[in-house]
């Protein structure tokens, strides 16, 4: 495509009959959309498509000069019960057993109305995906629910993930897909549900045929000419090829910086950062806030969250700083949830904090504290896990803990990216995050933890696992322990003695996949001021809104589909509403 100007553009793009443009001036405009969406991660992108297939003009405002925010960073897991892809897939389930299900997770503290409309509007959302993207659907089979014990709660999961995508129908807007948190080894297209088999490869045949399954899924897709993209790759690049067929623009570098508000107190526009001027652009029918959550605003998080924390330990997107949740502050939205995140342990590498999944639920691996004691289920749902951390920190135990293996777990399984039987990255041990002893003791020693307090909690720790009950912390009872584990391993899966020299540790820190907490919202996704009333033409969805989750987890994909599901409201009821 030529070079054409913002204006050529838009024109180009066919969004003129709804946008009107204007000489930026302290009065006029510099734009005019029915709908200014703020982010485009997964819950910005879905609501612009949503506005838009209403037959609304719609623009993205967009501060990265990448798009896809966390959400191209992530596994792309959707939690959404009873959609069509699980119904398609035989998983058996009802409306009723999935609000049990929210109800026993979540508790109280979220509105019964929003629970309510999540699992009523979630299949919905889907479905206007399928239609309205070229994305496709696959179920994440087996990867339990979180809490698969509560009532209502699926042992076999509900979760989807997107199928391969081709990066190819981006076009030339490939170029601004925010990278992925881990790079994909070349020559492989994995999916989420996947990962378990391949950190099973070195012991497991079925490993062996999943890993070559991903290569041939990568070379077929080649030959055919496609860019083969999965996970968080795929669902923001299928989402964007969604608004470029839809004709949504996104403006990149260009940051909210401030809402508008009419003299009725309705939001009409917003304050933005545009090519260097702070410009106004209208918002005939409402203003939808999906700039993900504040993980990355220090200030933020040390005013709203326990201590110690820091924006080092979270694997969010940069970008997220909390700006839309800040500008919904001054115009007297409602917070909820902030001092909560989507938590989970990191290993603090020098590349970049690590988020530990499947090693947690790995036979050969503990947790122990900086007295060199367990203290928690470690394969526990990741948010748990840190809420349990928190805890015991607000009860004067330290934040710094580590994870404890094997050589004989080494050289089962994947480490990170590491391959079972290699070595570790020596950056790691120069940092001093990774430890390494021909003992326990010697790693005791290392670790700054009293060996005899280390030999003793490893050799309870052996005599369980030979049993195959976690007496102390129950690992291994719930299917989503297992989900992560070695079915190979009995009696326990999850559950390995650690004896074969030599022995590693890893500090673990409490990290995030990002914050949850944020502009409180109702059933149609509408800001509530602090008096309890929605805000007029002021809309939330994802990370940049309280949870609907509230303190929990439900399952794999349970920020995605909310986020989702929440946006897809959101430009349904805009659709609803009276031109400002
Ligand atoms: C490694 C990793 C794996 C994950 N795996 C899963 C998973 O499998 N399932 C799941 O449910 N969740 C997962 N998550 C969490 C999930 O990705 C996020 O919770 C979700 O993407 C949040 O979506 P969002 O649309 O609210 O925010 P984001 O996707 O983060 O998008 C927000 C966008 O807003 C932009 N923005 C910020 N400030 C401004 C501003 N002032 N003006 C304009 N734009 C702004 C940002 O640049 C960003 O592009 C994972 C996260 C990570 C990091």
């Amino acid at each position: 495509m030529p070079h054409l100007s913002r204006r050529q553009l838009i024109q180009t793009l066919g969004v003129t009959p709804f946008a009107t443009w204007a000489t930026p001036s302290a009065a006029a405009p510099l734009a005019t959309f029915d709908v200014v969406v703020i982010g485009s991660g997964a819950a910005g992108m879905t609501a612009a498509l949503s506005a838009r297939q209403q037959g609304l003009s719609v623009l993205i405002l967009e501060k990265a000069s990448t798009f896809g925010g966390s959400t191209a960073r992530s596994g792309a897991g959707i939690w959404v019960r009873n959609n069509e892809v699980l119904q398609a897939a035989g998983v058996v389930d009802t409306p009723a057993q999935a609000a049990t299900y929210l109800d026993a997770v979540v508790g109280d503290e979220v509105s019964a109305e929003r629970k309510a409309a999540y699992l009523a509007q979630g299949p919905a959302m889907i479905s206007f995906i399928l239609k309205h993207t070229p994305l496709k659907f696959r179920f994440m089979a087996g990867y339990s629910d979180y809490f698969p014990e509560l009532p209502g709660g699926l042992a076999g999961g509900a979760s989807i993930e997107p199928e391969l995508f081709n990066g190819r129908l981006l076009g030339s807007e490939l170029a601004r897909l925010t990278a992925p948190y881990l790079a994909v080894p070349p020559g492989v297209a994995i999916f989420g549900g996947e990962y378990r088999w391949l950190n099973l490869a070195a012991v497991n045949a079925r490993g062996v045929s999943v890993a070559a399954g991903a290569v041939a899924r990568y070379s077929g897709a080649r030959l055919r000419g496609e860019i083969p993209l999965t996970m968080g790759q795929a669902l923001a690049g299928g989402l964007r090829a969604g608004l470029l067929r839809a004709q949504v623009p996104v403006w990149h570098d260009t940051p909210l910086l401030d809402l508008h508000m009419d003299s009725r107190g309705r939001v009409d526009g917003v304050w933005a950062l545009h090519e260097g001027q702070r410009q106004f652009i209208a918002a005939r029918r409402g203003v939808v806030i999906a700039s993900g959550g504040f993980e990355h605003n220090l200030a933020m998080r040390l005013r709203h969250q326990q201590q110690p924390i820091t924006t080092d330990w979270t694997v969010g997107a940069a970008s997220n700083t909390g700006d839309g949740i800040q500008a919904g502050q001054r115009i007297g939205a409602a917070l909820g949830l902030m001092d909560d995140a989507w938590w989970g342990p990191v290993i603090p590498l020098p590349e970049g904090p690590y988020f530990v999944l499947s090693e947690r639920s790995l036979p050969g691996s503990i947790m122990v504290d900086d007295q060199g004691q367990r203290f928690v289920n470690e394969a526990a749902p990741y948010t748990e896990f840190v809420h349990t951390l928190y805890r015991r920190v607000a009860q004067g135990r330290s934040v710094n803990n580590w994870m404890v293996i094997d050589q004989r777990m080494r050289n089962r399984y994947l480490f990170k990216t590491s391959l079972p039987g290699l070595g570790l990255p020596k950056a790691w041990f120069d940092a001093g995050v990774a430890l390494k002893a021909a003992t326990l003791e010697e790693l005791a020693s290392k670790m700054g933890v009293n060996p005899a307090t280390l030999r003793q909690t490893v050799t309870r720790f052996n005599a369980q696992a030979a049993a195959g009950r976690d007496l102390d912390f129950q690992r291994g009872d719930s299917a989503y322990d297992r989900y992560y584990a070695d079915p190979a391993v009995r009696p326990n899966p999850s559950l390995a003695a650690l004896q074969q020299a030599p022995f590693y540790a890893f500090q673990i820190r409490p990290g995030d996949l990002g914050t949850k907490g944020g502009l409180l919202t109702d059933a149609q996704a509408r800001v509530l001021h602090e008096d309890g009333q929605p805000i007029a033409g002021l809309y939330a969805a994802g990370n940049a809104s309280a949870a609907v989750m509230g303190r929990s987890y439900a399952g794999a994909g349970s920020t995605l589909g909310p986020a989702m599901t929440f946006g897809f409201v959101a430009g349904q009821d805009l659709a609803r509403q009276a031109t400002a």
